[in-house]
């Protein structure tokens, strides 16, 4: 049986001094990747030397939504060449934030539109971070002509979710479906198809219902596959079964020997 986790900033510092046992414990519970997304450019150097020093870490390369202030004028151009130097497996994570408004919506729409006319142009899929703006980012992706990727984290409406998958996009799935309260979230997780779905922590954040202090990590996905799993009242395996194969259709993850 093989998992991965698709989104998770194990590149993080927090991890510094306990990624080694993190992946080795990830080994052993059947994690055969982690795709780890970029979210700005300082950090691009680290986060690719920490996925070349670990075999099971996938880098992402991409200039995130919520860093506006961080990100600077030669940042889209500077994205191109790393892409074209390193290709990545995708282009992420990017996207639109609108959780604490609207105030940058021009720039971070300007930001977004850059990046996918990179995937359009390098064929890349795209692992995208929205909040608030669904409907925005679906009107952006049908301007360009794209391999399809994950939104991260979903958390839309049924209706959204379908849109997404008539765009080639699985939706990622996480700690957020374990707390009861998401109710709605629980619902879509049960009802749309299996063939939509892929696992994701976001550790170090979005801490799952049964852990109270941080930092989430990978290991937390087997639990997350048995929640699934529970939810669609289906054995694990088949969960893990296909989300891998889900995976494994919007990014070009290596076959194993
Ligand atoms: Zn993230």
């Amino acid at each position: 049986m093989e998992l991965f986790d698709s989104h998770c900033h194990l590149d993080f510092p927090v991890f510094d001094t306990r990624r080694d046992e993190i992946l080795a414990r990830c080994r052993r519970q059947g994690l055969r990747g982690i795709v780890v997304p970029a979210v700005r450019r300082a950090t691009w150097p680290r986060l690719c030397r920490v996925c070349e020093e670990h075999e099971l870490l996938y880098p992402v390369l991409g200039l995130h939504p919520l860093f506006m202030a961080q990100h600077g004028e030669s940042d889209v151009a500077a994205l191109a060449q790393e892409l074209e130097r390193q290709r990545p497996l995708a282009l992420g994570e990017i996207g639109l934030d609108f959780y604490h408004g609207r105030q940058d919506a021009a720039a971070q729409q300007a930001l977004f539109e850059a990046q996918l006319e990179l995937a359009e142009q390098f064929r890349l899929p795209v692992i995208l971070h929205v909040r608030k703006a669904h409907d925005t980012v679906l009107g952006c992706l049908r301007r360009y002509k794209l391999q399809g990727g994950i939104v991260h984290a979903f958390a839309g409406s049924r209706q959204q979710a379908e849109h997404y998958l008539a765009l080639g996009f699985k939706l990622g799935l996480g700690g957020a479906m374990t707390h009861a309260r998401a109710r709605r979230l629980r619902r879509l997780a049960s009802e749309l198809p299996l063939a939509a779905l892929v696992l994701e922590t976001d550790a170090p954040d979005m801490l799952p219902a049964w852990q109270h202090e941080g930092p989430n990590t990978p290991e937390n996905i087997p639990r997350y596959c048995q929640l699934l799993a529970d939810l669609r009242v289906l054995p694990c395996e088949q969960v893990a079964v296909q989300t891998s194969a889900n995976l494994r259709q919007v990014l070009p993850l290596p076959l194993q020997a």
